[in-house]
């Protein structure tokens, strides 16, 4: 999927913009103890193209002067995107931070659209032309309160992506990822996991491949891992800016079908590891909550047991994963986690026949009745299976203003006591006929 990154001074407009150009999306998104609200990274649609957004102002770089950060956000967009929106505001003008900024992304050879923003009517239009002298060719004029321009404007963008995406994925390949805070030990796990396994392949016949992609087999099972946060490649932005990193685990989740979240043993759970989570939750991928450094841990029968309840009730919104625990360093239990990503991929692509399916959604009903409210009875017609990677369903009622949360949940439960979805998350959908 092509990569479209926002840059621009503070306070021109990127993350209205950003939320405009992702839509709905944004506002269908749950609400997790954990997960923050100030999105960097969505995806967006436009005509028949979906692409991942960038808000490069969402980077966090703390304190450092305006020219320091606008060449940081510069240099992450550079790095990771395939078309530029560099977004001014069309009230001010070019400032010399504007200069600097375009002279760094003129270099770079990136397809650079210069949006300007806050053209909120038509007279200021004429103002328009002084843009071109960014040297990027046509500006376009918008207004990102009022929603103007924006088709244009992409229209302009979408005709930069490449014709064909440069990294495929194989259908029977399992792909998995690392996430964690530093120092958690994703580096190290990768390294034993290497190390133990009988198979690496160079390459995976029918995928082209990505720099930085480990390829490994096992059982006649392909996996590829992919590298998050700099695990191999540490440069220098690489390391000054934290939510960088979140945006490189941003796009390794989103290229996986199973996510190991890992903890710390011997520190314990940190407010960010919830955060780290959470993304993955989102996304909608498998999890495997991985409980790293095990060998730090003194352990007799219960130690495990207290620490898989303290777990659990920190990652309440991941009560479908199971948890491995494992040490990097000793390899010890290290073999119960291929299997444990195996299965979960496995749940993950999970086809459910509808027939299967609405037995046990009819079983269920006939346990606990369908809720009232004010006097309306909800009625569930059938239930189908929509998509896999996370399994989804449609459940047909009456009305789905009937349905309610608790009820939602209860189908769920019985869905997964009957089919088995132990890793992945599921999702349940009412609509009426
Ligand atoms: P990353 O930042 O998540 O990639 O973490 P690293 O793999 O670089 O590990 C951070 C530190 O934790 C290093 O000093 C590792 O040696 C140490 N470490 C990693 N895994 C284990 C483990 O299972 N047990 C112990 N005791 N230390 C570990």
């Amino acid at each position: 999927k092509s990569v479209v990154a926002i840059v621009g001074r503070p306070n021109v407009g990127k993350s209205t913009i950003f939320n405009r150009l992702v839509g709905e999306r944004i506002s269908i998104v749950e609400d997790i103890p954990g997960v923050t609200r100030d999105r960097i990274y969505a995806q967006a649609e436009w005509l028949t193209s979906t692409f991942n957004l960038i808000d490069t102002g969402g980077i966090e770089i703390g304190d450092e002067p305006l020219l320091v950060q606008m060449r940081q956000q510069a240099e992450v967009a550079i790095d990771e995107a395939d078309v530029i929106v560099f977004l001014l505001n069309g009230r001010e003008g070019i400032t010399a931070a504007d200069e600097e900024v375009a002279k760094l992304l003129f270099k770079s050879n990136k397809p650079v659209v210069v949006a300007v923003n806050k053209m909120d009517n038509p007279e200021m239009r004429e103002e328009i032309y002084e843009y071109y002298s960014l040297g990027f060719g046509e500006p376009y004029p918008i207004s990102g309160s009022h929603g103007l321009g924006l088709g244009d404007l992409l229209d302009a963008v979408v005709g930069y992506f490449p014709e064909i995406s440069d990294v495929e994925t194989k259908e029977d390949t399992i792909y998995f990822s690392l996430i964690g805070r530093p120092n958690v030990g994703k580096s190290s796990l990768v390294n034993s996991m290497l190390n133990e396994e009988r198979v690496i392949v160079s390459e995976i016949e029918g995928t082209t491949r990505e720099a930085t992609d480990t390829y490994l087999k096992r059982d006649d099972q392909d996996y590829v891992i992919i590298d998050t946060a700099g695990m191999r490649k540490r440069g220098k932005v690489y390391e000054t800016t934290e939510k960088y990193s979140v945006l490189r685990a941003l796009k390794a989740i989103e290229r996986s079908d199973v996510v190991l979240v890992l903890i710390d043993a011997e520190t314990g759970i940190r407010e960010q590891d919830k955060k780290i989570a959470g993304y993955a939750h989102e996304a909608g991928r498998a999890v495997i909550l991985v409980v790293n450094k095990w060998d730090t841990v003194e352990t007799n029968e219960k130690t495990m047991k207290e620490f898989e309840t303290k777990v659990r009730s920190h990652f309440l919104f991941l009560d479908y994963a199971p948890i491995v625990f494992l040490s990097a360093k000793t390899k010890k239990r290290l073999h119960t986690l291929i299997p444990a990503i195996k299965v979960a991929s496995e749940n993950h692509a999970k086809r459910i026949q509808t027939n299967v399916l609405n037995d046990v959604i009819m079983d269920a009903i006939a346990m606990n009745p369908t809720p009232t409210v004010k006097g309306k009875r909800l009625k569930v017609l059938y239930a189908t299976q929509v998509a896999v990677k996370p399994p989804s369903f449609v459940v047909f009622v009456n009305n789905p203003e009937l349905m309610h949360f608790s009820y939602e949940r209860f189908l769920e439960n019985k869905i997964r006591d009957a089919f088995g979805f132990v890793g992945t998350p599921i999702k349940i959908f009412a609509r009426s006929r």
